[in-house]
């Protein structure tokens, strides 16, 4: 059943590719697992899955001890300064930083990983919603400063959530405003990973230059 699933979204990403004229390669699948038991994950793992997205410290921090140690761990959540000892420690890499206080703390202790980098990217509120995380679009350069200047920290990209409840073609212009707003500080080079779509919006984000697509719900059903 997941796996059939999984199969199910990873045609979409490559349908979704092809059309925008990319290679459906150029698209990471995070197989977001929060909530869902262990077992749920070892299914997508006897699949073929090896990227997974969790949201909480705890339970990234049980699940990836109870699963094979080949999986790539990436944390999604709003993740609080005393947790990131944990986060840093399992993680490959945290999608959504959005404070000097959070990139300083996750650098202080990812210098106990084994190659003493870990790699981080940078939440953007672009909805301007005050209620959400993510940085305000203003406070962009000096978050990306901050996190150049600590050595044990690689930024790779940005990261975003669409407003809730945003549907039909509104993502679109949430999707395009994080690759404008990569495009301005410094490009594909310097910033290569655009973290955004998800069960809904996979499709227009990738359309929108997203390499990372991060699913749940498609693969794993719906969360209580
Ligand atoms: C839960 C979650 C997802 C997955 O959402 P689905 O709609 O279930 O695909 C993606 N990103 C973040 C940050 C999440 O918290």
């Amino acid at each position: 059943m997941i796996g059939e699933r999984l199969a199910a979204v990873r045609a979409r990403i490559d349908a979704a590719a092809k059309r925008a004229g990319r290679a459906p390669d150029s698209v990471t699948l995070v197989a977001v697992s929060k909530t869902k038991p262990a077992s749920d994950l070892a299914e997508a793992y006897a699949a073929g899955q090896r990227v997974f997205g969790e949201n909480y410290a705890q339970e990234l921090v049980d699940k990836s001890a109870a699963l094979p140690a080949d999986i790539e761990w990436h944390f999604i959540g709003r993740l609080q300064t005393n947790k990131a000892k944990y986060v840093a420690r399992v993680s490959k890499m945290v999608h959504a930083v959005d404070s000097a206080r959070l990139a300083e703390e996750l650098g202080r202790r990812a210098v106990t990983r084994p190659h003493r980098v870990l790699e981080v990217l940078i939440e953007v509120n672009v909805g301007g919603e005050t209620s959400k995380g993510g940085v305000a679009e203003r406070d962009l350069p000096s978050l990306i400063a901050t996190i150049d200047s600590i050595p044990s920290l690689r930024l790779r990209g940005l990261m975003s959530i669409p407003p809730h409840g945003s549907n039909g073609d509104e993502p679109r212009k949430f999707h395009r405003r994080l690759r404008e707003l990569r495009d301005a500080h410094g490009g594909a080079i310097a910033l290569p990973v655009l973290s955004m779509g998800m069960t809904d919006d996979l499709e227009v984000a990738i359309e929108e230059g997203a390499t990372m697509v991060r699913v749940g719900t498609a693969i794993f059903g719906a969360r209580s």
